[in-house]
């Protein structure tokens, strides 16, 4: 993978910056205990063991790694036969994970060189169209470091002798505070487009720029992410929104219009005003999921995939009730219209599907004040999460806000307040639904 672009990571072969154990800050007190047996056991077997990737990236940033990520030159078996407690999964990349109680310390295989071109159809490698299905051809340290996405994450902390070995130039890009793809942007983009979605995560996640040969194409390739298996999107879209910094993964992830490839309903929403107001209902949604990450609240993907699917079901939903249906049976239309659309783009499991829907359907049904309705309603088990969303549509000017309040001092009243407050008639015949201005916007209202 030689690469002539000035741009891209010196790639100097054979040759590593090895910076001695003395000369860095990664201390083993920082290395999770099981990561650490994994790395002496294998040691001691006399294979090769380094810790890679995301951990030795945020030691030496100073904060505290996700996983710990270990790659070794014993094969997928060999790891095997010296972990009793070990699995082997994977198909596009095998992989061996050690369990320690609910634990996992993954042990990856040095990965192998060589062209990724169309005519490789090696059973251990398979690309099509430029794009990696298979991946199981094993190699040196060198070229598992060139096979890895960004410089950064290339770097390897030895447990032999506990330096630091750098193939990539990921220690200077680390110090500038930028990610860099290793090799030919383009072609690394065209190998796993999954790639672009990672840019965007670690430039919000350590707040790193992105080198323009690597930045550059983003703004091109987001077709490619049709190539990309639903589910597979389903996952890295959860590792991006529910990360703690979902609202700003969202901005850049249209800024590069890599978001229209992945919720092309929600993008073409967006891209209009309502009543001359800008759509603001998924940002203060993510805002919100970012504020409760922060809080350490629970948050859960049926209500993240609810507000990011919200503005194309209520435009559906609109539509369906000026033509006349009934406003609950035209939320559950447009509910399955729009998930039928989204589907096969990001597949969204039906443990999470169906409460996003509940949480849609049951929209209208907060409108309905009068009589039993509201203490049936608030026995839902999704009645909170549906009082959640219809408060952050209240709050993006788009739901009235007096029948947010309502329902907010509904759940606190005495049995004699809530008698009141669902006696037929009390309220003032509602107005036509109308979008209005969002609180904390600095728009005019619309004349
Ligand atoms: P974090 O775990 O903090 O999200 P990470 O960098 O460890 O970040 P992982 O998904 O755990 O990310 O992957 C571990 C390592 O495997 C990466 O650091 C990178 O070296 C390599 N890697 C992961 N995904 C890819 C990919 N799509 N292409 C190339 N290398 C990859
Ligand atoms: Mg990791």
């Amino acid at each position: 993978m030689q690469d002539s672009d000035p741009h891209s990571a010196p790639i100097r072969p054979g040759q590593p910056h090895v910076v001695p154990r003395p000369e860095h800050n990664i201390s083993r007190a920082n290395i999770s205990e099981q990561a650490l047996r994994v790395l002496y056991r294998l040691r001691q077997e006399n294979y090769q063991a380094h810790l890679v990737g995301g951990g030795v990236r945020d030691l030496l940033l100073g904060h505290e790694p996700k996983d710990f990520d270990i790659a070794t030159d014993a094969t997928p078996e060999q790891v095997r036969q010296v972990f009793r407690n070990c699995r082997l999964i994977g198909r596009r990349f095998r992989l061996a994970h050690v369990h320690f109680g609910r634990d996992i310390i993954e042990v990856a295989t040095f990965r192998g060189g060589g062209s990724d071109d169309d005519t490789d159809t090696d059973a251990d490698r398979q690309v099509r169209n430029g794009l990696i299905v298979r991946d199981n051809l094993y190699g040196t340290i060198e070229e598992d470091a060139l096979r890895r996405d960004f410089t950064i994450n290339a770097l390897y902390y030895d447990i032999a002798d506990f330096a630091l070995i750098d193939y990539a130039g990921g220690l200077e890009d680390l110090r500038a505070g930028q990610l860099r793809l290793i090799g030919d942007p383009v072609q690394r983009y065209r190998e796993d487009p999954v790639r672009m979605l990672r840019a965007v995560r670690f430039a919000c996640k350590l707040g790193f720029s992105i080198e323009p040969a690597t930045e550059h194409p983003l703004f091109e390739l987001g077709h490619l992410l049709c190539d990309i298996p639903a589910s597979r999107l389903f996952d890295e879209l959860l590792k991006l929104f529910h990360s703690g910094y979902g609202l700003e993964v969202f901005d850049k992830l249209r800024h590069y219009g890599l978001f229209a490839h992945l919720f092309p309903a929600t993008e073409a929403c967006l891209a209009h005003e309502d009543h001359d107001f800008p759509i603001t209902f998924v940002s203060r949604g993510l805002a919100n999921t970012d504020k409760r990450l922060a809080e350490d609240k629970p948050v859960t993907p049926a209500f993240l995939y609810a507000v990011l699917l919200w503005e194309p079901v209520r435009r559906r939903w609109e539509e369906l009730v000026a033509h006349g249906m009934a406003s609950i049976e035209a939320i559950l239309s447009a509910s399955s219209e729009v998930c039928v659309e989204q589907q096969p783009l990001v597949a969204i499991p039906k443990r999470f599907s169906l409460p996003m829907r509940e949480i849609w359907a049951l929209q209208p049904r907060l409108e309905q004040r009068d009589g039993k309705r509201p203490y049936r309603l608030i026995t839902h088990p999704r009645f909170r999460a549906a009082y959640d969303f219809l408060v952050l549509r209240a709050e993006a000017g788009e739901a009235d806000a007096e029948l947010a309040d309502w329902w907010t001092r509904f759940q606190d009243a005495s049995s004699q307040e809530r008698a009141r407050m669902t006696e037929p008639g009390v309220r003032r015949k509602r107005r036509p639904r109308r979008r209005r201005k969002p609180s904390g916007s600095s728009g005019e209202p619309a004349s």
